[in-house]
């Protein structure tokens, strides 16, 4: 008997080759790295070739993409402005996984020159009318000649639908300037497992992997970024006056305390993650 019908693909965390059964979704499977807690789509491998087709036009009306511009808008522009408070703009922005072109409003509004890139051109066509410099891509090493170096990328809901996040993210570093700084958002896996996989959940085919607070950090650090917030979003600001740290003494650190205590514990949908490209 051929060995590859034994072999089990690794963990892309941790290398572990055993797994436990999680869930099954539109017939796939969801299986959890018994080592790291790291879940994965078990997606046939003739998925990652027709990618495209599950984000044609049906994707986004779906998903109500086109409705609610200025509350999206407004969204970006907060996730935005902490990515601002590391990587002040002006400098040269990439949203991947752009969609209709939120984070390009807020990029823009906020000083950046933003571009975005997606795999949907119906998507692409939308943002495109907004201004920003869209293409379409499938991976960084497709990136077109005429994008300038980045100072801040930003990846919304985008990395657990990759088959290879660490290859991603490793290419995409090349486009970066020396400490230029990644806004990375993914879904709280430990918010999935709180409240069981009979509620609804983005899972397969879409999502191919799904992330702990722990396993987001070390696919950042595999891919050879330096994750600086994690999970907490405010960096310290804590200055040399009294008046200036006592607010975020008070107020700010103690709510930091109790996002990371709600990630761990499932409580968030979402997770942020900053990153800084090396210098
Ligand atoms: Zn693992």
């Amino acid at each position: 008997m051929p060995e590859s019908r034994f072999m089990v693909k690794p963990c892309i965390v941790c290398g572990g080759r055993e797994f436990r059964y999680w869930a099954t979704r539109k017939g796939i499977d969801v299986v959890i790295c018994t080592q790291c807690g790291h879940g994965r789509s078990e997606l046939p491998e003739t998925y990652a070739t027709d990618i495209e087709e599950h984000y044609d036009d049906g994707y986004y009306h779906a998903m109500s993409y086109d409705r609610r511009w200025r509350f999206r808008v407004g969204r970006a522009t907060r996730w935005l402005r902490y990515v601002a408070e590391i990587k002040p703009p002006p400098g040269n922005m990439l949203d991947i996984g752009c969609s209709m072109g939120y984070y390009l409003a807020a990029a823009r509004r906020l000083g950046w020159t933003p571009y975005g890139t997606d795999i949907s051109r119906h998507a692409l066509k939308v943002a495109n009318a907004h201004g920003a410099g869209t293409f379409w891509s499938l991976h960084p090493d497709g990136f077109p000649d005429w994008l300038p170096p980045l100072d801040v990328v930003t990846a919304a809901q985008v990395i657990e639908h990759l088959h290879d996040p660490i290859d991603y993210l490793s290419a995409l570093r090349g486009h970066m300037v020396s400490g230029g700084v990644i806004y990375v958002q993914v879904p709280n896996f430990q918010k999935l497992l709180r409240q069981g996989p009979e509620k609804p959940y983005m899972g397969p085919p879409e999502h191919a992997q799904f992330f702990t607070i722990e396993t987001i950090r070390r696919t950042m650090e595999k891919a050879g970024w330096e994750v600086v917030q994690y999970p907490k979003l405010r960096p310290s600001t804590i200055g040399p006056k009294l008046w200036q740290w006592l607010p975020e003494l008070v107020f700010e650190y103690p709510r930091e305390l109790t996002r990371e205590a709600n990630t761990r514990n499932g409580r968030l949908s979402n997770m942020h993650i900053m990153a800084r490209a090396p210098q």
